[in-house]
């Protein structure tokens, strides 16, 4: 995958996890995402290989509510400290941070109102499990079969089996033809525990 740029990242995000297309479409729909979902998203989209002016531009665009001066003022250093472009202790310096995995995800503190980050296998089932049934079906999941057993895992707290669950079944089709094939090993499809793990299956399955 070359040189991913700003104007991507909406289309990229059909192979996105549910956690970063949760946290585009809280993005998308307030023109603005709280700091750790911006962390979050932001080490993420570093990770799939959006470079750090990119993803700067990536932000300004996104923004549409704040000034110029705002912006430079109040989030674009973070976008830099991400990248390791600025702070830092002398480890990080140059790289930065790395983008975080489904363990990491699952169990930091769950995120409060407004807040979109976490992985949502779990911050959206706390009361109820509507709420995660309902943005699955917003990307597309509608299969009984599939949303009924991503309902059982969640009950036992096996969200990132949920998560797989949902991968498979979306690309169903691709993954009959590499193992058929044998273009793809056993290790190659092995269960996901990093979104970008997810991303770069998916993308590579799918093109
Ligand atoms: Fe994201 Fe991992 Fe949760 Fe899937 S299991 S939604 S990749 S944090």
């Amino acid at each position: 995958l070359s040189a991913i740029n700003a104007n991507a990242i909406d289309s990229l995000t059909q192979n996105f996890p549910l956690c970063m297309r949760n946290l585009h479409m809280t993005l998308r729909a307030n023109s603005h995402l709280k700091h750790y979902g911006r962390l979050q998203y932001t080490l993420f989209l570093k990770g799939i290989g959006l470079s750090l002016d990119e993803c700067i531009v990536f932000w300004r665009r996104s923004f549409k509510l704040i000034t110029d001066e705002k912006f430079q003022k109040e989030y674009r250093y973070n976008v830099r400290h991400s990248y390791g472009d600025v702070g830092g202790d002398a480890n990080r310096r140059g790289r930065g941070y790395t983008p975080y995995s489904c363990q990491k995800l699952l169990t930091e503190a769950l995120p409060g109102t407004g807040q979109a980050h976490g992985c949502p296998y779990r911050t959206l089932t706390q009361d109820s499990v509507e709420p995660l049934i309902a943005m699955l079906q917003r990307t597309g999941v509608a299969d009984r079969d599939v949303l009924k057993t991503v309902k059982e895992d969640v009950a036992k707290k096996r969200y990132h089996v949920a998560c797989n669950r949902v991968f498979e079944h979306a690309h169903k089709k691709e993954i009959k033809k590499v193992r058929d094939d044998g273009s793809w090993s056993a290790t190659d499809l092995d269960t996901i525990v990093h979104p970008n793990t997810y991303f770069k299956r998916s993308w590579l399955l799918k093109h």
